[in-house]
């Protein structure tokens, strides 16, 4: 393991950038969430996250989709649209499925057959052809997923970011919702930051994992799919 900090102490954006934080601290009221956090996202990258409750793994997204703003330090964000899937679907029940996935469409200047055309493209390749018209409330749990997934590759990104899309599913739908996950990213291959409690799951997708630990520091991790790696996450994450 190596301190991402100490790695990224004297870095330096490049072409290749995609997020880099520089001396982040994030502080709710007085409470410091994040201390002096330094790392960078390159273009190429599929990042996982990992790290018990409360380590401030949600607010790292929420700090590169502006919906946090830092206390302190710098922040590059060279993204453009940014896809965000939540653990729960976050989905507006009062319109349908198609209205839905057409949104974030919609209020980034697409027109309309071309919003439609790309949301049905995605929503059938998640196999909810023919529940276009549906509403929220009409589908299961693991259907809602498969429309914030589809919402999320229909704005094609420029950067992913997923917060535990999948822990409040069974672990059957979790397998199948990871299967089509995968095969999404081989056909549109876009950044992610990949927020989970599973390691099982996160070297599935990663390229590069990092473990946060409290008061927001980061050690990344090399990546191998072998064993006794992943009981050695395991064992990492019980601590
Ligand atoms: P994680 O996703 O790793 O579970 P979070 O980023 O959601 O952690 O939260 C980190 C810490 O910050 C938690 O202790 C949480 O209670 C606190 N926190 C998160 N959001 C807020 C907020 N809006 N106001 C106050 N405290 C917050
Ligand atoms: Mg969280």
């Amino acid at each position: 393991m190596f301190n991402v900090n100490k790695q990224y102490e004297k870095m330096y954006s490049t072409e290749q950038t995609l997020i880099q934080f520089k001396n982040i601290n994030k502080t709710y009221d007085s409470f410091e969430v994040i201390k002096s956090l330094s790392f960078e996202v390159k273009k190429n990258d599929i990042v996982g996250i990992l790290g018990p409750s409360g380590v401030g793994k949600s607010t790292i997204l929420k700090l590169i989709a502006g919906l946090e703003k830092p206390t302190s330090g710098m922040l590059i964000n060279n993204t453009h649209k940014v896809g965000y899937v939540f653990q729960e679907p976050r989905l507006l029940p009062w319109r349908t499925t198609l209205e839905n996935v057409m949104l974030p469409l919609s209020m980034s200047g697409i027109n309309k057959k071309e919003s439609k055309d790309k949301a049905m493209f995605f929503l059938e390749k998640m196999g909810l052809g023919g529940f276009e018209n549906y509403f929220p409330t009409q589908l299961s749990g693991g259907m809602l997923q498969r429309v914030s997934l589809s919402r999320a590759f229909a704005l094609e990104p420029d950067l992913l970011l997923l917060d535990e899309p999948f822990s409040a599913l069974d672990l059957r739908l979790k397998s199948v919702m990871e299967t089509m996950l995968k095969e999404l990213l081989e056909e549109n291959p876009i950044p992610v930051l990949y927020v989970s409690h599973s390691p099982d799951e996160v070297v599935l997708f990663a390229n590069r994992i990092f473990m946060m630990f409290a008061g927001g520091v980061i050690e990344e991790l090399p990546v191998s799919e072998d064993d006794d790696f992943k009981e050695f996450l395991k064992d990492a994450f019980l601590i």
